[in-house]
């Protein structure tokens, strides 16, 4: 970080800051000049945040030069990671993974007749919410624990591997148990006693974004889950909270160039929570694939105008049928391949 004083600065009062600093171990550049004093903070930042140097009044401006996460950045990881789901199924680089079945799971023969979908046109992984965060305590909750073991049980009968989201710290090791990828919700993504449980987890963590939530706040999102310890972090960009009414989010369809930009960690887009009209769903999946996407995950129901959540985004399986049939003619101009 580059730290600017203020023209009344004195001797002492930079000799204090210089002190604050190198007591966390950093160290300090001078490019002093007769009128202002400017230096460069050298050193691993990670554990300090340059806002908390505006606590010294002499402190004119001070400004990041690198990014506050070091394990999530490409900076110091080059390579593309690939994340290991299942023996068969991986997500990132070259790969484009597709995730899809219904908002949650209601019975056995819903989720059956969307795993069997899902299969034959050829996803890879099964979603299914079993513990719901809905808007309204009113709105249907999901099945719980139950839930989780039908999604374990119908993914294994038709060969996928299994992905649900997780509500709270306390659950970590029943999702262990019946999962390949704990997914941490949009409205989750900032609760850090949740990402720390799930730093040393076992388990791949798929991590989406906030509503409100910048670039900087996800990657730091992700950073926590892999200071604790695990490294598989995959990201899902599902729209973002804008002024834009007609739409349920603003699919940021930058966003996935820019983490691409800056994180090695695999990014995937979920078209149905993003736009919230199922009509949308196949363009906004090319839009994904064009921009070098890892995948998609998709909400597929077998009577979406019945569904006991997000009907309205949720494609009819024929409908998910031919986005896989476009998505797979597609992919080898886009420099991925579906299997
Ligand atoms: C979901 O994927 O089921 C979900 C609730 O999505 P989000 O957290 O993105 O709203
Ligand atoms: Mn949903």
């Amino acid at each position: 970080m580059i730290v600017q004083l203020k023209r009344s600065a004195s001797q002492k009062d930079y000799d204090t800051i210089v002190k604050y600093l190198e007591d966390r171990g950093l160290s300090v550049k001078d490019v002093r000049s007769d009128h202002v004093i400017v230096f460069g903070v050298i050193g691993d930042i990670s554990g300090t945040d340059p806002r908390d140097l505006y606590a010294f009044e002499a402190v004119e401006n001070v400004t990041r030069v690198s990014t506050p996460f070091k394990r999530a950045s490409r900076a110091f990881h080059p390579e593309d990671t690939i994340i290991h789901v299942t023996p068969n199924v991986a997500i990132g680089n070259t790969l484009f993974t597709v995730i899809a079945g219904p908002c949650s799971i209601e019975s056995e023969k819903q989720l059956d007749a969307s795993a069997k979908t899902v299969k034959e046109a050829g996803g890879h992984i099964l979603r299914g919410g079993a513990f719901k965060p809905r808007t309204s305590p009113y709105s249907f909750q999901g099945l719980g624990v139950e839930g989780l073991k039908l999604l374990r049980k119908t993914a294994d009968k038709y060969g996928l591997a299994a992905v649900s989201e997780i509500p709270s710290a306390d659950l970590v090791e029943v999702f262990e148990e019946y999962v390949d990828i704990i997914q941490v919700g949009a409205r989750n993504m900032q609760n850090f006693h949740l990402l720390k449980a799930l730093s040393t987890a076992s388990k791949p963590i798929m991590l989406k974004r906030g509503l409100s939530a910048t670039i900087e706040e996800w990657l730091m999102a992700a950073e926590y889950i892999m200071a604790g310890g695990n490294q598989n972090v995959i990201l899902c960009e599902r729209g973002i909270r804008t002024f834009e009414k007609y739409t349920r989010n603003t699919l940021d369809i930058s966003a996935v160039l820019a983490v691409q930009e800056l994180s090695h960690l695999p990014v995937i887009v979920d078209p149905s929570h993003a736009a919230g009209r199922w009509n949308m769903i196949e363009k906004l999946s090319h839009a994904s694939l064009a921009v070098g996407a890892s995948g998609l995950m998709v909400e597929i129901h077998p009577d979406p105008a019945n569904a006991l959540s997000d009907g309205a985004q949720s494609l009819k399986f024929d409908t998910f049928a031919s986005l896989m049939d476009t998505i797979t003619a597609l992919s080898s101009s886009f420099g991925k391949r579906l299997s």
